[in-house]
């Protein structure tokens, strides 16, 4: 397959790995946003992350819990982002499920998950919209 994600887990593409086992890969961002941001992931293709069936994804967060907690306790971190880039519109540019850990750090711009997008719309259909999202599970 013709995935530059799954050609850095098989080693056709060389990369600075961080951590390795049979389900995940990680390894640090080429370009990265902070020293010591990390990539984490499943070494099974999947385009996105709501692509993969639970016990996967469920696989795939132990793993990035493991590896958050060790990035953060090497580079003596006080914080870090986590999160995935789920689809072209949500900004992902490699298509095989990855997880960001980026480093945060005093003085570093400070913007968080809320200024990703910054809509802020309307809330007077919270009720509306809860009940419907409760209804297709
Ligand atoms: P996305 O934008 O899809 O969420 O994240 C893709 C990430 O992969 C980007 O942060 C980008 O810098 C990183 N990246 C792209 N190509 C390579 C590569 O060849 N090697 C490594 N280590 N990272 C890459
Ligand atoms: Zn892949």
């Amino acid at each position: 397959m013709d995935c530059l994600f799954c050609k850095i887990v098989a080693g056709e593409i060389p990369s600075h790995k961080v951590y390795e086992d049979e389900n995940v890969y990680a390894f640090l961002d080429i370009y990265p946003c902070a020293e010591g941001h990390t990539i984490v992931l499943p070494k099974k293709h999947f385009e996105k992350f709501t692509d993969m069936g639970e016990e996967d994804a469920a696989t795939l967060f132990a793993s990035v819990n493991k590896i958050a907690k060790i990035v953060g306790d090497t580079l003596e971190l006080e914080g870090m982002n986590i999160g995935i880039n789920n689809g072209e519109i949500a900004g992902q540019t490699v298509a095989h499920v990855h997880v960001h850990i980026i480093p945060r750090r005093a003085g570093d711009g400070e913007g968080n998950m809320h200024t990703i997008v910054e809509l802020h719309p309307p809330t007077d259909n919270l009720a509306e919209l809860a009940e419907k999202l409760r209804k297709s599970f």
